[in-house]
């Protein structure tokens, strides 16, 4: 083991072969329609310095983050060629920002529609952009009447020639939900009106409600990352991340003895209990307390007890000495913990697990 890796109270590793491979197969999945990838969010915590090159080399051009620093801090990390759109447009006054840094806005409002046209008025030329209209989510995106205003208007055609249209989708995990043909009858009757522009709905879940969804361009997050696309369906996504924390010490305990913060558990009998240097600050979300379960060896150790900032207790009696011995790890996501069985048990979704991971994990990244 490297010497970083000896020093923490967990290794995190991030297998970049299987995003790529992930990659691969939802542009299969997409058919005719072009594959981006959303990178927000520092690559859902799984750092996008090193994940958006992995993507490039796959042929990946395009790439979403949501917010203006986030493209600054990935540029320097993709080819000249790979296109950064920016899913909260410029905050009002940074639109040169994007200008210098090679990034595209996402175009939410009228009012960001206005600035970026003004600032294509200054530099006397052509600003393109996507456009986004709310389809029903009432999250982000021009709303009915400010679409109206957009199209009422010649100028902003002519300023702001769109690179897409665009669209989220608010219950695309969920294939039966009425909300998906709702959303998308909605953005059909707003591309009806720019037949010649290319368009953009469906995120990883959307991809898979069908050709009907995925226009000119899909924008997968979760599913390049091993997160499960359909409710209730086999994940056909290779699992990207495994965590394996550190075992800083083992003892024994007796009938009616307590473990943690608030003695949530007490033992009916003799236990072996191994702490585990990982908490809350690293995101093991304290709704974990006395759920879950580590794996040692293929041996199930059950969470006991609070979930503590810095560690937490796992119940390995039975297991061999050797291996619930001081600086042994054991697997917390991994091949016998799927990411979304732990999201699932911590009563949250793969998404927030995933970015919450710890700043304080020693990371591994595998292939690239
Ligand atoms: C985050 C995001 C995506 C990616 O969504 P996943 O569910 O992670 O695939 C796509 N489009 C928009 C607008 C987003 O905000």
């Amino acid at each position: 083991m490297n010497p970083q890796a000896a020093h923490a109270g967990a290794i995190l590793t991030v297998n970049l072969d299987a995003i790529r491979g992930n990659y691969r197969l939802l542009r299969q999945q997409a058919g005719k329609a072009a594959c981006a990838a959303a990178v927000k969010a520092n690559a859902y915590g799984l750092g996008a310095d090193k994940v958006g090159p992995a993507l490039a080399a796959e042929g990946c051009r395009h790439f979403f983050v949501a917010h203006l620093d986030e493209g600054i801090a990935l540029r320097p990390h993709l080819p000249a060629t790979a296109d950064i759109f920016v899913l909260h447009g410029a905050p009002p006054g940074t639109e040169r920002e994007l200008i210098a840094h090679g990034l595209t806005p996402v175009l939410n409002s009228l009012q960001q529609i206005a600035a970026w046209h003004a600032l294509a008025q200054t530099l006397q030329r052509p600003l393109p952009a996507i456009f986004q209209v709310d389809t029903g989510m009432s999250r982000m995106g021009l709303p009915a009447a400010e679409a109206e205003a957009w199209l009422a208007n010649p100028a902003f055609m002519e300023s702001i020639p769109p690179l897409f249209l665009m669209s989220h989708l608010a219950c695309a995990e969920h294939q039966g939900h009425p909300m998906n043909a709702s959303q998308l009858a909605r953005f059909l009757a707003w591309r009806q009106r720019l037949p010649q522009i290319a368009a953009s709905l469906a995120n990883s879940s959307g991809i898979f409600l069908g050709p009907d969804y995925q226009f000119d361009l899909v924008r997968p997050g979760a599913a390049l990352y091993g997160i499960a696309p359909v409710a209730g369906a086999a994940n056909p996504l290779q699992p990207v991340v495994a965590l394996h924390g550190r075992i800083i010490q083992s003892r024994t305990i007796q009938r009616g003895d307590h473990v943690g913060y608030g003695i949530s558990y007490s033992a009916s009998e003799e236990r072996q209990i191994a702490t585990v240097g990982v908490g809350y600050a690293d995101g093991w979300l304290r709704s974990m307390s006395n759920r879950g379960i580590a794996f040692i060896d293929g041996q199930p150790a059950p969470m006991v007890g609070t979930v503590s900032m810095d560690s937490i207790t796992i119940d390995v009696t039975g297991i061999a000495a050797e291996r619930v011995q001081a600086g042994a790890t054991v697997e917390l996501i991994g091949p016998q913990r799927p990411l979304d069985d732990v999201a699932r048990l911590a009563g949250s979704i793969g998404y927030e697990i995933l970015t919450d991971l710890g700043r304080r994990y020693h990371r591994e990244y595998i292939g690239g």
